[in-house]
């Protein structure tokens, strides 16, 4: 009774933001406005701004009614859109936004530059997004966020929840799991668990599913202006719409634990006329609130942090998790793994573009480290490119699922931002050499790891001067290859920087030559160049051409006496994001003819079928090590039947329908054909329920665990191991049917070739090895280390080159411990003009790393985007109550050690 006058005392104006001290023992429902809003997708990133009812309108609109109302609260979460916002507002508007965040009505959720997708984006990748977007945040509201949203991306992985945790969220919200893995969990209240992503207990985070899987209002309370069924609420209906949401909510609480529950309300671009929606849903709350003694439930406005700060409070103990959540299936015939592989080439661009960032920041940080920049530095280009390919990690353009005209966007977008880059690091190297009006350009790889740039120069008989930037730390000594298509019929030598001749030798197919230069890698210091020359005659060079023998591979051909390659397709009428093929793989194309070449250096074998080429090389007569580079050439559509391209890899090895595939490219995942750990599946689809991502490797191994096969990708695929020994790997797909999940057009990627349209071709590469998992569990992270730090290479026409040497303030910050370093080291500029965000990553599955902290140099210890002191998380994080069992397993590393896999981030004052 004292509590019904009080609500009656208080009024309905100010009631929805008095709920929070109300004690009842009522359900409590906290409703999310939010507006789901892709950056790129059907339209592009500022189509979607710009339109009516676009997200310019939304922000707009949502802001006036916070900063009218204290009760009303709105969660923002892509900052792409709201940097844009941001810029275009007045230094008023500015003042009243800060307020609004600091009054908690305004709530950054992840905080990322986007929503990024969790299976096809490399994990550098979704760590560069999200730091960018929390740099912003920082920046302009000194604002950390502790709340996840993935509320979007098909599936869900452990990096994922890794990184969440890493970030300094105390829990986060997906929406997408596999439908029978959602039933089960709704009828035994598990849609909130505690993921645990690896063994490290202090990594755990809770997970909120959304009721019904997605993130829009109450069926029947979607009240946006953009929905042509919305329905008002009248006198006349008010009883009525509040009966219902009642009745929702209290079907909801069958689902979750607490006594407390979770809604979004919005969907995607929705919330342009904030005052319409909030003014439609208050009466429906304000009936329900004034009515507590019949609904015994109180709604209000709220944020996922105030409800994850509610939820905490009710000390819950949840089931605890360690399996991923891929495929993501909505329907039992659907499973979402054909974009593991769509827009491959897009893939390959962007992965390719995102490992040059790495090494590019490093570069530029040492530049201006060493006083080299002057009014050289333009930290523009470098925010140009974070900003492009953090678009490009959104859940639909890395995905493949975008239309085709978005995706050329996104194209657009980090290619302007690449090349304006490459100017810049052009202008870097003239200041740093003798030359002062040289033009260093980058190696054209055409997609593929071959330098095709110096092929006319060298035709010319110009000295090529080949610019070498190498990121690497303590690798010196290991060798690597160099490949660079050069003209048949001439001779060319090779020097170093001390004129001192190289050997090399060059491999031709069909007129077609690369040369194949080992480098030994000096990790003394960044920069290194080599020149190439042509010559008179064989007498002047040790750089020779191997000749062809003619074989016969067919698809039993064991190549090198350890692996079969087989490439297959099948028929299907997948789309976009669905993989649903046909039945089982049938051959692609047809046996045309294969070479074997041996040197000394590299050998080679060489398979061309139709609409196949295949080089598989092996150096140094290295017997476990092979690097295939695949030419996928148009897929032929003349049937109007779906196709998609495969690559099985084909070894004695017994796996036993067991496999393991990467997360983001880190921990791999153990995967069983027709099995989740988690929960009884029904199989139904026994090819496409059986994909995983792949983002670095996809692994089988004996049951002894003696013997292993993997095989690192270059780029996002789809894999699996469906028979005993065989890799599986999804190279291309293109298709004839849209799979009616809103895109709306068919993925049929096509490019011009002689005036004539045929279907995208491209370059891949994957390296295949055959390994001891218990004598030598590092190799496949050294294969990856090598990957992802192949040399930036420049070249430029001119006799003779001299760079100066930049010191190097970290030299010995990783210290030298085995001949093959796996430690990563991350350097970019930070906020001021002395600090810079450092991290460090250790990539052996086994081993810790030893650091030394530089004399002079300041560092502080962060999360992993930087944007708060690790102590101060680690004091204030929620810990969760969970049925894990391995409670005990919180792993400490001494203040100078990074443990094997382990990321650690700094700011450094310098
Ligand atoms: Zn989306």
């Amino acid at each position: 009774m004292i509590l019904l006058l009080t609500l009656i005392s208080i009024g309905c104006g100010n009631f929805l933001g008095k709920v929070n001290n109300v004690e009842t023992d009522y359900l409590r429902v906290f409703l999310f406005p939010h507006s789901h809003d892709d950056v790129g997708w059907v339209r592009t990133m500022m189509e979607y701004y710009k339109d009516q009812h676009g997200v310019k309108q939304i922000i707009s609109s949502y802001m006036e009614q916070l900063i009218k109302d204290k009760s009303k609260h709105f969660s923002q979460v892509e900052i792409a859109f709201f940097s844009i916002w941001w810029n275009e507002q007045s230094d008023t508007m500015k003042e009243q936004v800060k307020q609004l965040v600091k009054n908690e009505q305004l709530e950054f959720l992840s905080g990322g530059w986007c929503m990024n997708d969790e299976a096809t984006s490399y994990y550098e990748d979704i760590i560069d997004q999200m730091t960018l977007g929390h740099k912003f945040l920082l920046q302009h509201f000194n604002y950390i966020p502790s709340v996840g949203w993935q509320v979007d991306p098909f599936g869900h992985s452990n990096t994922q929840a890794l990184f969440s945790n890493m970030m300094g969220f105390n829990a986060w919200f997906f929406g997408r799991i596999d439908q029978e893995d959602r039933s089960i969990r709704e009828r035994k209240k598990e849609l909130e668990f505690v993921i645990h992503p690896d063994t490290d207990q202090g990594h755990s985070i809770l997970t909120h599913v959304n009721y019904y899987g997605y993130y829009s209002s109450p069926r029947g309370f979607d009240f946006d202006v953009t929905n042509p069924n919305r329905q008002q609420v009248t006198d006349s209906n008010l009883q009525s719409k509040t009966d219902e949401l009642a009745r929702y909510f209290n079907q909801q609480q069958n689902s979750y634990k607490g006594k407390i529950l979770a809604h979004t309300l919005g969907m995607d671009f929705q919330w342009s006329d904030a005052a319409s929606y909030f003014g439609q849903m208050d009466r429906v709350i304000n009936k329900v609130n004034n009515n507590t003694e019949k609904y015994k439930m109180i709604i209000q406005y709220g944020t996922p942090k105030q409800y994850i700060q509610a939820l905490y409070e009710q000390n819950i103990t949840y089931p605890s998790q360690q399996e991923d959540f891929f495929p993501y299936a909505d329907y039992p015939n659907q499973y979402w793994s054909g974009y593991f592989t769509s827009r491959s080439a897009f893939k390959g661009y962007v992965r390719r573009i995102g490992r040059y960032f790495q090494q590019v920041k490093l570069f530029y940080s040492f530049m201006k480290i060493n006083n080299q920049c002057k009014s050289l530095c333009d930290e523009t280009n470098l925010k140009n490119l974070a900003e492009a390919l953090g678009t490009a990690q959104h859940h639909d353009a890395i995905t493949g699922t975008a239309k085709q005209y978005v995706n050329n966007d996104y194209i657009k977008m980090i290619k302007t931002a690449y090349q304006e880059m490459n100017k810049q690091v052009s202008t870097l190297l003239n200041s740093l050499s003798n030359t002062q009006s040289i033009t260093h350009s980058t190696c054209n790889f055409n997609g593929s790891n071959v330098c095709h740039s110096l092929f006319d120069p060298l035709i010319k008989n110009q000295t090529v001067i080949l610019t070498v930037i190498d990121a690497k730390v303590n690798n010196d000594g290991i060798k690597e290859y160099l490949k660079i298509f050069v003209p048949d019929n001439l001779f060319i030598k090779a020097l170093d920087e001390k004129d001192n001749l190289l050997n090399g030798e060059i491999l031709c197919t069909n007129e077609q030559c690369i040369l194949y230069l080992p480098r030994i890698v000096d990790n003394s210091k960044l920069i290194h160049f080599y020149k190439l020359q042509t010559v008179a005659s064989q007498d002047d060079t040790d750089i020779i051409k191997i000749q062809p023998e003619t074989i016969t591979v067919d698809k039993d051909t064991k190549l090198f006496g350890k692996f079969k390659l087989n490439y297959n397709y099948y028929v299907s009428s997948s789309g976009a994001y669905i993989f649903r093929p046909d039945g089982q793989p049938h051959p692609y194309g047809n046996y045309i003819k294969a070479y074997n070449f041996t040197g000394s250096l590299v050998k080679q074998i060489y398979i061309e079928k139709s609409g196949i080429k295949a080089w598989v090389t092996t150096y140094d007569e290295d017997e476990n090590i092979f690097y295939l580079d695949t030419f996928v050439d148009s897929i032929n559509m003349s049937d109007y039947r779906g196709k998609e391209v495969i690559l099985q890899v084909i070894t004695d090895i017994n796996n036993n329908k067991v496999f393991y595939t990467d997360s983001n490219g880190l921990s791999l995942q153990r995967r069983q054909v027709n099995h989740r750990d988690s929960w009884q599946m029904t199989v139904l689809e026994p090819v496409s329920g059986n994909y995983f991502p792949v983002n670095g490797a996809i692994m089988i191994k004996n049951e002894n665990g003696n013997q292993a096969c993997a095989v690192l990708n270059d780029r996002a695929q789809g894999g699996t191991s469906l028979n005993n020994g065989v890799i599986e790997l999804m190279l291309q797909r293109r298709l004839n049917n849209d799979d009616n999940k809103g895109v709306y057009e068919r993925l049929d990627e096509q490019e011009e070739v002689d005036k004539k349209k045929v279907g995208m071709r491209q370059m891949m590469s994957h390296t295949i090895v055959f390994y001891n998992p218990k004598s030598d569990s590092n190799i496949l992270r050294q294969l990856q280390y090598q990957q992802d730090l192949k040399p930036l290479i420049y070249f430029s026409t001119q006799d003779q080159v001299e760079y100066k040497s930049l010191e190097n303030k970290f030299e010995k910050f990783i210290e030298k411990q085995s001949d093959y370093n796996l430690c990563k080291f991350y350097i970019e500029p930070w906020l001021t003009e002395n600090q810079y965000l450092v991290r460090v990553h250790n990539l052996r599955e086994e081993g810790i790393q030893k650091l030394k902290f530089p004399a002079g140099l300041k560092f502080t210890e962060t999360t992993l985007t930087g944007n708060q002191e690790l102590k101060n998380w680690e004091q204030n994080r929620f810990i969760w109550t969970d049925t894990y069992t391995n409670q005990s397993s919180k792993q400490t590393y001494q203040e100078d050690q990074v443990g094997p896999m382990k990321i650690r981030t700094w700011i450094v004052t310098i």
